[in-house]
């Protein structure tokens, strides 16, 4: 998908942000302990290679991606730093995770040793580096007993073209008030790192919401995420142990204004119309397609530090909003970040689209335009 460079839609990433977020966390991590700066689909949306320079600058020492080809990314970006991929690669592609030095996450046996049987037929001079991914209690993926993890560990150690470089596992109440289920997953995985022959170079346990609530737990590496990008884990739950700063602003400008009179139909299927003598309609280029989605009609966006309600249904690629009185054609527009004295959250975005914000910041589309300051 091209991105719409001219247009005035786009989505600014405050880099110092992100580069304060992580010199936060990183200055409360014990002295043993690093970051790792989760850059995932498109860095969270906020752009993975400038998220990825702009955690470095604030003292990430390596970085986690989902996708195979997201590692490929950073390192054709210059990324010299460890790259861990957390989703299951197929062992297939092997000969690209060792051409890019990229470590892979091993949740099965059986991948393990069709990973196995793919390197001995590969006459590199190259290890894989093979980080266990334990299931405590995600349901996800992952060995699921003490026993089946010691057998994978001992696979990769007995492996000449394997090196076992981590081990870890995925809290998934970790941004919840009730520790319970936390301190379950967390007593299995210290049993486990307990049992292990050896330890590997890395152990780790925490995303954002341990790192923020529970920074005891077990490991001497973070997968620090949302909170990089200066979102609260837990949306409104729990709040911010120290405060984080958003990252992502997203505007553009009016590109047609008029006055419309009584009875007027806006958008498609006329589900407003206009009720005052007249009103000032304006129109947004930002549509569904951009990741602006169709129940956002009804939120509002700011405009000279008004409120301005989105009346009618959102088209694919653009909106329209109710003016407190005639603006000018070209005026700035807010839909996420401060306008006037105002602010318009992802939180509050996500409150209006009955989700949470991580799937707000990823569904904004590739087509908007990304600026970096
Ligand atoms: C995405 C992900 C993270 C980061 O989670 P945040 O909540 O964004 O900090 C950490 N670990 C794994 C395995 C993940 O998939």
């Amino acid at each position: 998908m091209v991105s719409g460079i001219h247009r005035p839609t786009k989505i600014i990433v405050d880099t110092q942000a992100i580069t304060e977020n992580v010199s936060q966390e990183v200055a409360r991590l014990p002295k043993d302990r690093e970051l790792f700066a989760v850059v995932k689909a498109n860095g969270y949306g906020h752009g993975a290679v400038e998220a990825a320079y702009s955690a470095r600058r604030g003292g990430a020492t390596g970085f986690c991606v989902a996708l195979l080809d997201e590692g490929i990314e950073l390192r054709e970006a210059g990324i010299t730093e460890p790259i861990l991929i957390l989703g299951v690669v197929e062992a297939m592609y092997i000969e690209l995770l060792l051409e890019y030095e990229l470590s892979v996450t091993a949740a099965t046996q059986e991948w393990l040793e069709e990973a196995q049987e793919i390197l001995m037929g590969i006459s590199a001079e190259k290890q894989l580096k093979i980080h266990i991914k334990v299931d405590t209690g995600m349901g996800r993926i992952g060995f699921l007993s003490i026993e089946e993890t010691l057998i994978a560990v001992k696979t990769v150690q007995e492996a000449p073209m394997m090196v076992f470089e981590g081990i870890f596992t995925h809290f998934s109440t970790a941004d919840e008030i009730d520790p319970a289920y936390f301190m379950k997953q967390e007593t299995f995985f210290n049993e486990i790192i307990e049992r292990l022959p050896q330890r590997p170079r890395y152990i780790h346990s925490e995303n954002s919401a341990a790192a923020l609530w529970h920074p005891e737990s077990p490991g001497n590496m973070i997968r620090f995420g949302i909170a990089m990008y200066g979102l609260n884990p837990s949306g409104r739950t729990i709040s911010e142990t120290y405060p984080l700063k958003p990252a992502l602003e997203l505007k553009t400008a009016l590109i047609q204004v008029k006055e419309l009179p009584q009875g007027s139909g806006i958008g498609y299927g006329k589900t407003y119309v206009v009720a005052s003598p007249k009103e000032w309609i304006g129109t947004l280029p930002i549509g569904y397609a951009d990741g602006w989605l169709r129940h956002m009609q009804g939120f509002y966006v700011l405009v000279n530090g008004e409120k301005c309600e989105i009346i009618g249904r959102v088209c694919m690629d653009q909106c329209m909003i109710r003016l407190p009185g005639y603006v000018p054609n070209g005026t700035e527009v807010t839909l996420v970040g401060k306008n006037g004295g105002e602010v318009i959250t992802l939180q509050m975005v996500a409150d209006q689209l009955s989700t949470i914000h991580y799937e707000v910041a990823c569904t904004f589309s590739q087509r908007i335009h990304r600026e970096y300051k």
